[in-house]
Formats: C-alpha cells, structure tokens, sequence
C-alpha cells in the first residue's frame, strides 16, 4: 500500500514574505525551482502561482523575484522592521532599501 505524504503550512506569520500577482504569473515554477530554503512549493492547481509555505524561512534573497520570466508576477514582501527609509532633509526626497533608482551615496564628511 502506497503511503501518503502531507504539505503542512507552518502557523501564520507575521511576513508574508512572498506576494503573487495572479494576473501576471504563469505558474511556470521557475522561482519554486530557484529557491533554496523551500519557501514556496507548486500549486496542485497548473498555471496558478505558487504556494508561499514557509515565509518565516525566506532570507530574502530575491533569487525567486530575479528568475521570474514575468515581471511583476512576485514580488518580495519585506518584514515591517526590515523596511527602513530616510528623508533627505534639504529636499523632502524619501529613500529606502531595495529602490530602484537609489541616490548617489554621500560624500559628505559627517557633522561633528
Ligand atoms: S527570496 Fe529567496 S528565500 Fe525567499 S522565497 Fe525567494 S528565493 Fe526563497
Ligand atoms: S517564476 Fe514568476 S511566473 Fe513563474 S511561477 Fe514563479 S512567479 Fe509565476
């Protein structure tokens, strides 16, 4: 008699860690295939995104976000305390980690 295996999510987290875009994602696996904690397992539905099972395991290495073939189908979701930005004083101009298009850093001695 053949036994059966079970996928058990682990207990919600505070982090989703992993978002899909339905529209966008072909369920072609590619970034379940890439990541090297298992964070994401294959939906048994074909052509839907995957499954985010263990989102307190992804360290957010973005191996997921860079493989995918379809832009904007996932996405990283960073944890409230990882998402740090600052505010150029001189100009209102809001940073933060992981932007696209950051500022040049600054070369400018600090204020003693
Ligand atoms: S960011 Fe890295 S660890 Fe997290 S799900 Fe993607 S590939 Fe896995
Ligand atoms: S690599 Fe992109 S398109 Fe493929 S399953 Fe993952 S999110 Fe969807």
């Amino acid at each position: 008699m053949a036994e059966k295996a079970y996928l058990v999510k682990n207990p919600p987290s505070a982090c989703k860690a992993i978002l899909f875009d339905g529209d966008l994602c072909t369920g072609c696996l590619e970034c379940v295939e890439v990541c090297r904690t298992d964070v994401l397992m294959p939906n048994p539905k074909k052509g839907e995104p995957p499954i985010v099972v263990y989102p307190d395991e992804c360290w957010f290495c973005g191996s997921c976000v860079a493989h995918c073939p379809s832009p904007g189908a996932i996405r990283m979701e960073h944890p409230l305390s990882q998402r740090v930005g600052w505010k150029r004083k001189e100009t209102g101009e809001f940073f933060r980690i992981g932007m696209k298009n950051p500022p040049a850093p600054n070369t400018k001695p600090p204020i003693c």
